[in-house]
């Protein structure tokens, strides 16, 4: 049988998008690249925020509105774990649903074997991908009041580190370059099996693991888990990148008291860690503005953090309800066109500290992972190839333009000839 399966949401949703695949070929089912080829259409859904669940059901109701009467349609994943009736009243012609992580059911569902492999098998979408992503652990066990991945995904569960020592090397094997660690807390693996330092011994595995793959980049840390020890084992290990994604959502003590979130003071230590440790870090973040009851005090707050903290990379939302949260009944909701304003205050300070921060590498040389061959022709006229310093991750971060011709998933050495608010123009250094 062929399938034609669909990804929403995070990069999270894709790695269990993998495994899916990896369930449905060990059944020797085939990926099918357009719906029209397929007898199984599967929309693996995002239901965080309310723009990603309209985008699920339209995208269901689109695949269902051409398909052919031989072609069954199953949604699976997060938005079907929290609101199936939705999916099932927006489109009743729906053949199947299976909530988040129930991979198994799928593939047993469709005649196919269990997830539970023991080696992971290639994944299609991902083989010969410069970058490749590595689920370490699921769900979450933090209270943070505006937040319904733990109603979604239920408590933090870490993957085996057998299972995702195998991963590793088998994304090193198929030829990533890079290898992205991603969870809804990164910095909590290993807690649910009692470990203590677990996130800084599965880094020490999966280095020994994967010796030649030269980037591993740690996503989605939580404040105050970013412990000293865990700084100096990522400074000490040649192949972790020195690089740190770690949300804040505030900064303001009283707003993050209202979110359940870590002080500040939490906030402050851990990065103290990590630039400590890793004087040339990049550190990337996001923040939440306009929730519940956020004064203009409390929002000047957050810019002063921001002007203190200079984040190299920093990302925001304005907040948007969601149903079954606390946060979601708490009086006080912020005007939408307030959470807009402030939110174009916040990325207008963002945006010049990241020029800065651009514009104080120029003259550096840096390795460059190119992620296109085919290349664009740049505004002064130079054909460039688009690939990224170890100072951006993909897909949220800028890119490093690099003038010439190269192929994708090579590493060339360049040099910063020109700083963009969030990208770098660069040459390749010869000889
Ligand atoms: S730590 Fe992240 S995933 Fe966990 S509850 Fe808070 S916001 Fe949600």
């Amino acid at each position: 049988m062929k399938y034609h399966l669909v990804t929403l949401g995070c990069a999270k949703n894709t790695v269990d998008s993998m495994r899916l695949e990896q369930a449905l070929r060990a059944g020797r089912h085939l990926a099918a690249p357009a719906p029209d080829d397929a007898e199984l259409l599967i929309v693996n859904t995002c239901g965080f925020i309310d723009a990603a669940k309209d985008e699920s059901i339209e995208v269901i109701r689109e695949l269902d509105a051409q398909r052919r009467d031989d072609q069954r349609l199953y949604v699976v994943g997060c938005l079907t774990e929290i609101a199936e009736e939705q999916v099932r009243s927006a489109v009743p012609n729906v053949d199947a649903t299976f909530g988040a992580e129930q991979w198994d059911e799928v593939a047993a569902d469709v005649g196919a074997a269990s997830t539970s492999f023991d080696i992971p098998q290639p994944s299609l979408a991902n083989i010969g991908a410069p970058s490749a992503y590595l689920k370490i652990s699921d769900g979450c066990d933090r209270p943070c009041t505006f937040c319904i991945i733990p109603t979604i995904k239920g408590g933090m569960h870490s993957d085996p580190t057998d299972r995702l020592l195998a991963e590793a090397k088998f994304h090193a094997a198929a030829g990533a370059r890079e290898l992205v660690l991603v969870a809804q807390d990164s910095t909590a693996y290993g807690e649910d099996r009692g470990d203590r330092d677990g996130l800084a011994v599965l880094l020490e595995q999966l280095s020994e693991a994967v010796p030649d793959l030269p980037w591993m980049r740690l996503m989605y840390a939580y404040p105050g888990r970013v412990t000293r020890r865990l700084a100096e084992t990522m400074a000490r290990l040649p192949n972790v990148v020195p690089y740190l994604d770690m949300p804040l959502q505030h900064a303001a003590p009283s707003m993050l008291k209202r979110m359940k979130r870590p002080s500040v003071n939490k906030s402050r230590e851990s990065i103290a860690h990590i630039r400590e440790a890793m004087p040339n870090a990049v550190l990337r973040t996001t923040f939440i503005v306009g929730f519940p009851g956020e004064t203009d005090a409390e929002f000047e707050e957050l810019l002063d953090f921001v002007e203190e903290q200079r984040f190299e990379h920093l990302g925001a939302f304005t907040y948007s309800p969601q149903a079954g949260t606390p946060a979601d009944l708490m009086a006080d909701q912020v005007p939408e066109e307030v959470k807009v304003e402030r939110y174009g205050q916040l990325m207008e300070l963002a945006q010049s500290i990241s020029h800065d921060a651009n514009r104080s590498v120029i003259g550096q040389e840096f390795d460059v992972l190119v992620e296109s061959a085919e290349p664009v022709e740049s505004a002064s006229g130079d054909l460039v190839v688009v690939g990224r310093t170890v100072r951006d991750a993909p897909e949220v971060d800028g890119l490093a333009f690099v003038k010439g011709e190269f192929a994708a998933g090579s590493m060339i050495r360049a040099r910063i000839d020109g700083a963009l608010p969030y990208d770098l123009l660069c040459s390749p250094v010869t000889g």
